[in-house]
């Protein structure tokens, strides 16, 4: 099978670029071993651009990336508009953030129609297409209304929430008719496939039989792949990053202090306000805890053009300087507080410094943040990992210390207990974890998808005939 897969964003558009983003990192490592075509934007926009696009090829490992300049005059209603202000903050459960311009969807629906006409270039007889996420939706019934009858299979990184919420979005029945042309539809969780099952039922009067839904296009299976990291990879990046000079710095600054650290976009998902809160919280109600730890929070700005991004960022700011001035001392400051990107191999490294990591998002598709932490500790001596119970990683990582990140007292109190876990505790958690995190790596993920694309495609398309119109 010659595999193409599509991304909005590629993983860097110049080599020893940082990457942030699950989606990018965590795509990196597979089609580089694969051979697989990547296609996604090179970020820049073009004026002009209708039927012909421009592709950029470069040779990645035994694959290549293309890299596509987008429509200009679509680029910012597909981009900051439908995708990122009405379809991201709906798929996280924030339909109150949702803010559309008349054409936005319009935008939408005309890039992934470019997109599609791109891919034309790339087929070949025994190609199968990979659409990732959000910004894709109806890229796979553009396909086939270009006559493409390859498989054509689509994973969503983000949630997938309940039928009341998704219904917030303009043109919500349009774009999910439109899904069912793809012949597999992955999700990160249970909850997640169940929630976009439940909508084809009740919302589009469907019928489902063992995951499998019958419409118009054809079949379309809908089943959960949870994301993985390169574990091994991970963990050996994290021992040699100690030798690091950023890394080394940060140890010797610490003068006996035990770290926590979070490493997030800085996005309104990430539960960022919650988690200084449940800091500040923390050292209210816990005095003795003052000197003895440090959070170092990286927050790596995002969208920054979208108004609800540029407006968290300068409340963070605003929180994080306040918890500063009212704990913090001569010598001692309670939030290293941090606005830019690092490379993978310093993060590993950082991850491995710090006693606590705390990944506490309001919602996540997977987060793989909290993987990474997990993945670079030390064997001998490993952190604890406070999770949110609402990102799907909780679903395997259960030995980490689960919170609501809505409670702050509840989160305060297990940052305390992250801090004083005894070695033997921390051991039996961190090994439960690390053994979830091996039965399922990026490699496992990208090889189940592609193996479950190609069955899909033998049993779904051969009775279009039969279908049902939806
Ligand atoms: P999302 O995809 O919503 O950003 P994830 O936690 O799933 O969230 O993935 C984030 C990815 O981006 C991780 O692989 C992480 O290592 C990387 N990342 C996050 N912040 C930074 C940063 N400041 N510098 C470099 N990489 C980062």
């Amino acid at each position: 099978m010659n595999l193409v897969v599509v991304s909005n964003r590629v993983a860097r558009a110049r080599a020893n670029e940082p990457l942030t983003g699950g989606l990018a990192a965590a795509l990196l490592p597979v089609v580089e071993k694969s051979g697989a075509i990547w296609v996604g934007s090179s970020g820049r926009v073009r004026d002009g651009l209708h039927k012909d696009s421009f592709a950029e090829v470069q040779a990645l490992g035994a694959g290549a990336l293309a890299l596509l300049d987008l429509p200009a005059a679509h680029y910012g209603g597909y981009y900051e508009g439908f995708a990122n202000s009405a379809l991201w903050p709906a798929l996280h459960s924030r339909s109150d953030l949702i803010h559309v311009s008349r054409d936005d969807y319009q935008s939408y629906r005309e890039v992934n129609a470019f997109m599609a006409r791109a891919l034309m270039r790339f087929r070949k007889p025994d190609t199968a297409f990979w659409i990732q996420d959000y910004h894709f939706l109806s890229l796979g019934a553009e396909l086939r209304d270009l006559g493409v009858r390859h498989p054509i299979g689509f994973f969503l990184h983000t949630p997938w929430p309940t039928r009341a919420i998704i219904g917030a979005v303009p043109h919500h029945r349009d774009l999910v008719e439109a899904m069912l042309a793809y012949d597999l539809i992955g999700f990160q969780t249970d909850d997640d496939c169940e929630n976009f099952l439940g909508y084809l039922q009740s919302e589009l009067g469907l019928k489902i039989e063992d995951g499998v839904v019958t419409s118009r296009h054809g079949k379309s299976r809908c089943a959960v792949f949870p994301i993985g990291i390169d574990v091994e990879k991970f963990a050996l990046q994290a021992a040699k990053a100690s030798s690091h000079p950023d890394v080394s710095r940060l140890r010797r600054s610490l003068h006996g202090e035990q770290l926590a650290i979070g490493v997030d976009r800085l996005d309104y998902s990430k539960g960022l306000v919650n988690r200084i809160n449940a800091f500040d919280r923390m050292l209210t109600s816990q005095p003795a805890l003052k000197r003895t730890v440090t959070l170092l929070q990286i927050a790596t700005p995002s969208r920054g053009t979208i108004e609800a991004y540029g407006n968290l960022q300068s409340e963070l700011a605003k929180l994080v300087s306040d918890v500063n001035g009212r704990h913090g001392e001569t010598d001692w400051m309670p939030i290293r507080y941090l606005n830019r990107g690092y490379s993978q191999t310093v993060l590993a490294g950082l991850y491995r410094t710090a006693r606590v990591g705390v990944v506490t998002p309001l919602h996540d598709g997977m987060n793989l943040v909290a993987k990474e932490y997990v993945a670079a500790q030390n064997p001998a001596d490993p952190g604890v990992l406070v999770l949110s119970k609402f990102a799907g990683a909780a679903n395997e990582l259960q030995t980490a210390l689960l919170v609501n990140p809505h409670e702050i007292d509840g989160m305060a109190r297990a940052i305390a207990t992250a801090f004083s876990m005894p070695l033997t505790e921390r051991r039996m958690r961190w090994e439960a974890m690390m053994r979830k995190l091996r039965a399922g790596t990026i490699q496992q993920w990208f090889a189940d998808f592609s193996d479950a694309l190609e069955d899909a495609q033998a049993s779904n398309r051969t009775v279009v005939s039969e279908s049902v119109a939806v």
